[in-house]
């Protein structure tokens, strides 16, 4: 069963919106209902507002076994013309909810589509990731046995939910565990604080977030309070993991995923939490990196994905010998835990024979107090075939391409050094913090 707790813990807090609170069994009574709304529907997609509506829509569409189409309120017109093209939902859920008198419905089968999300599209059309409900339930246990993770946490919240981090991690994995939704509506650093201080245990966020809280010296102690901070989504600079550190004693926890394979490693709640690693294999799964360090990562197990949707094309090319091709480039430490350096599209750089991973750049220019954010990116080059480029935004002390030509001599070795230093107010990013490195270049 994929939410037991909707039957076990009736009185509990489920979900915590502002202004909206659900114990387990009104969301039973709720979800049941939409639930019977939704029988003899194919599929319904849901515009994914951060609200109680949308995940009784999800609930709902769980406990009748209706695949959801999650939608970002924000896509434009074109992508959402895609989405609604490709997913054909015979329902779209917006302000109403469906509802009907409940009736008991049988738990789907674990092979069955319980989620289609679709991918941010960097490389094409966005695709339909089809997640089954067995994905779901045996990565959400993987995670709670790595985060020791019980029905007595309180998740603080402030991600969208149109993605497997907010919906499947943040909100799904909760509800499974049967802890407390605390979702802020939308995420500031004094809305987190007041959270973690009064009922909070743990929270989710995006490196973005986490750069912001280091921030804010102000809110340290209320972050100091928390069982556990998880971040994901893109990498948490060493830098940021250090001041967080510094500043409320905590170690954030790594964790590693793809909307295709759910979460595949994590930083282990009571394992070494160095900065800059994503920690070992989540329990059940395979990671294997091939070829020469950085390599790529793939990944086998229960967390897979079954499909994309109407692209067999694309199915068939993600796959090598059974095992997912991740795209993500990393280096195995010693005892296990995976570096990711970054995205074989756009994070390996060749130059001048050699493989650079442009996170080890990152990293190292990020130790700079004149450096606030950076991406690191390669460039064509007659002569290196690519060089490359570091897109800096400064502090309040700026520092000159000089002093950081200096810096990163001390740090890396000569090919990895930037060529070039361009500065720039802030780095284009999409809603989940991760840096646009394509409008870069
Ligand atoms: P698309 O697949 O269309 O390019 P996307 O980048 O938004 O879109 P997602 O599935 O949302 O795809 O994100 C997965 C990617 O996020 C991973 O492949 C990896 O590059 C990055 N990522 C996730 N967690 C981490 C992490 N802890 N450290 C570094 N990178 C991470």
């Amino acid at each position: 069963m994929l939410l037991p707790a909707l039957a076990t813990t009736p009185a509990k807090v489920a979900l915590r919106f502002p202004g909206q609170e659900l114990t387990y069994a009104e969301l039973a009574d709720r979800a049941r209902a939409v639930a019977a709304g939704l029988v003899g529907v194919r599929r319904v997609a849901v515009w994914a507002r951060p609200d109680v509506r949308t995940c009784l829509a999800v609930v709902g569409a769980l406990l009748a076994g209706v695949p959801v189409v999650p939608l970002n309120p924000k896509l434009g017109e074109r992508e959402l013309a895609h989405i609604l093209t490709d997913s054909a939902p015979d329902l779209v859920v917006d302000d109403v909810l469906p509802s009907g008198t409940p009736v008991d419905l049988p738990e789907p089968d674990g092979e069955a589509p319980a989620l289609i999300v679709y991918t941010s599209g960097t490389t094409g059309p966005p695709k339909g990731v089809v997640l089954p409900r067995r994905a779901l339930a045996s990565n959400l246990d993987a995670l709670a046995a790595a985060w020791e993770w019980t029905a007595d946490d309180v998740v603080v919240h402030g991600l969208p939910l149109f993605h497997v981090h907010g919906l499947g991690v943040g909100v799904i994995g909760p509800l499974r565990r049967g802890g407390t939704v605390h979702h802020l509506g939308s995420f500031s650093v004094a809305a987190a604080a007041e959270a973690l201080d009064t009922v909070g245990t743990m929270m989710f966020g995006v490196p973005t977030m986490y750069h912001r809280i280091a921030a804010a010296p102000e809110h340290a102690p209320a972050f100091a309070k928390a069982r556990l901070l998880v971040s994901g989504s893109a990498p948490l600079p060493v830098t940021v993991h250090r001041r967080l550190e510094e500043l409320t004693g905590q170690r954030v926890v790594e964790r590693y995923g793809l909307t295709e394979t759910l979460m595949n490693t994590s930083v282990r709640a009571a394992g070494d939490r160095r900065p800059g690693t994503v920690g070992p294999p989540l329990d059940g799964v395979e990671v294997r990196v091939v070829g020469d360090e950085p390599g790529e990562v793939e990944v086998r197990g229960p967390n897979l994905f079954l499909e994309y949707l109407n692209r067999p094309d694309a199915t068939r090319e993600a796959f090598a010998d059974g095992w997912f091709r991740t795209g993500d480039l990393a280096v195995v430490e010693p005892d296990g835990a995976l570096r990711i350096v970054g995205r074989r599209a756009t994070d390996l750089i060749k130059s001048g024979g050699y493989k650079i991973g442009a996170g080890e750049v990152e990293n190292a220019l990020l130790e700079h107090p004149g450096v606030a954010e950076v991406a690191v990116t390669g460039e064509p080059d007659e002569d290196l075939g690519e060089r490359v480029v570091a897109w800096v935004v400064p502090t309040a002390t700026p520092a000159t391409e000089r002093d950081l030509a200096d810096h990163v001599a001390r740090l890396l070795t000569p090919h990895k050094r930037p060529r070039v230093v361009r500065f720039l107010d802030a780095l284009p990013r999409n809603d989940m913090g991760k840096v646009l490195k394509r409008e870069l270049r």
